[in-house]
């Protein structure tokens, strides 16, 4: 390691708090990858060496790193307005983009709410759905207050956002001063924890949802979904049906249904969007991470025509909605959000998915399944998850203190490839434009380092 390296390193540990780390663990012993630059789907070190982004960035770059078309619009839009505000004024960038961006968006989706993080943007759908209900007038209305989501979803890290996304292991110390939320168990934990067959898994948790909402749904507001695919739990995928029967149910219970597309948006299930499988349209589809192609934070909360009507009313009414984010929609990701949604076009990047899955597909299929450390893998698209047993053949994880999935990314990239793990699980998550013989290697090495740390 350079000088250089140990200089910016002692620094990091001197003044740096990491998000969802360990700093203990961060400071005493892990050697940390120091990014310097990237170049398409490469990131580089400071010392100069180059790493394979085997998970695109935290699940958000689109197009590789560096890409000349989003650079010449960042750089363009940089000498004219990096930053103005949504209240009260508004800006050519981000006007272009709802254009674009509804022209994408499943139909019945109309008003763009534009926030600067995926939890925010979560939190401004929840509160939308919450609010709708109370200003809607009537008892029947004012009783909706609760909101209902999927076991071991996540959908953003505000105390709002954690309401409908807990998970006993990263929220567990705040559990009392959460709102309360219903929970409903997804076909994933039928299937993997009470070994369902996918079919009964599907058909168990339709029929939970359906009992829960025949019971409480008169003081449910909303019920918010990752579609197909629940990221953070460890990449479980739900077949299409499961979306579709929860937004029929959904609408005969007179619930709000929510898509929250962060992770899945932009082409990562095969799709421009999850819902598209279902054939379906949510009252809000939340959409962040792929946005502005991974670039610059930007999100939004894409509501229906009647949602947004429920504000309408004089200043002095109070139906307002209040809430915002100074750096909502700001010009430059605005600019490289247009840029984005113009290329994935141009490029017909859902046209080249299908080769790239099939290629994922057949090698994990081939270098990862067989191997005696893996319990199963889950994909959907290009997102993957790698489920981890101690014991050949059977359902063992590993113990957290074990270290299992941080030892095999570490061995990835000492290998040259970036990949992270979540729990008991490695997680795969390509840009959706990475070329073939790329996602081979990315499997390749994921495949060599899971042999050499946990087969020995
Ligand atoms: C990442 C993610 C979020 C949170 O987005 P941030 O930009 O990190 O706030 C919300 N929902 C889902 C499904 C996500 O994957």
């Amino acid at each position: 390691m350079s000088t250089e390296y140990e200089r910016l390193k002692q620094l990091d540990h001197r003044y740096i708090w990491h998000p969802f780390t360990q700093q203990k663990h961060w400071t005493e012993c892990e050697q940390p990858l120091i990014v310097d630059r990237a170049e398409g789907f490469e990131l580089i070190d400071v010392d100069g060496k180059s790493y394979l982004d085997g998970v695109s960035s935290l699940w958000c770059n689109v197009h590789g790193h560096t890409e000349p078309e989003l650079m010449a619009a960042l750089s363009d839009q940089a000498g004219k307005l990096c930053h103005s505000t949504l209240l009260g004024l508004t800006h050519r960038p981000v006007i272009e983009l709802s254009e674009k961006l509804i022209s994408l968006v499943p139909k019945g989706l109309s008003k763009i709410f534009y926030a600067d993080a995926g939890t925010t943007a979560v939190e401004a759908g929840l509160r939308i759905a919450l609010e709708w209900w109370q200003k809607q007038g009537g008892t029947a209305s004012k009783q909706k207050k609760k909101l209902l989501s999927l076991g071991g979803a996540y959908h953003g890290d505000t105390v709002g956002s954690v309401t409908v996304g807990f998970l006993p292991a990263f929220h567990g110390s705040i559990e009392p001063i959460l709102v309360p939320a219903l929970r409903t168990p997804p076909p994933h934990m039928f299937r993997f924890y009470d070994g369902l067959s996918e079919a009964d898994a599907l058909t168990a948790s339709i029929e939970q949802l359906d009992q829960l909402l025949q019971k409480e749904a008169d003081s449910i507001a909303a019920f918010f979904m990752e579609p197909l695919v629940q990221g953070a739990a460890g990449i479980w995928v739900q077949p299409p049906e499961f979306m579709k029967a929860a937004r029929e149910l959904c609408r005969k219970h007179d619930v709000l249904f929510l898509a929250d597309e962060v992770a899945t948006g932009f082409g990562k299930t095969g799709t421009l969007f999850a819902v598209e499988q279902g054939q379906i349209s949510p009252d809000i589809m939340i959409v962040g991470k792929g946005l502005s192609a991974g670039y610059l934070p930007i999100s939004a909360a894409i509501a229906t025509q009647e949602l947004y009507d429920g504000f309408l009313g004089g200043v002095e009414e109070g139906k307002t909605f209040f809430y915002g984010q100074t750096f909502a929609g700001n010009p430059l990701a605005a600019r490289v959000a247009s840029a984005n949604l113009e290329l994935i076009e141009k490029r017909d990047v859902v046209g080249g998915l299908a080769a790239r899955i099939e290629t994922m597909t057949s090698a994990l299929r081939e270098k990862i399944e067989p191997l005696g450390c893996v319990d199963e893998v889950r994909q959907c698209g290009l997102m993957v998850g790698i489920e981890l047993t101690k014991r050949p053949g059977e359902r063992c994880p590993f113990l957290p203190e074990e270290l299992a999935g941080w030892r095999v990314i570490y061995e990835a990239r000492k290998r040259g490839v970036v990949i992270r793990p979540l729990g008991n699980v490695i997680i795969l998550m390509p840009a959706v434009t990475m070329p073939l013989n790329d996602i081979e290697r990315l499997v390749d090495v994921t495949a060599d380092s899971l042999k050499a740390v946990l087969e020995n």
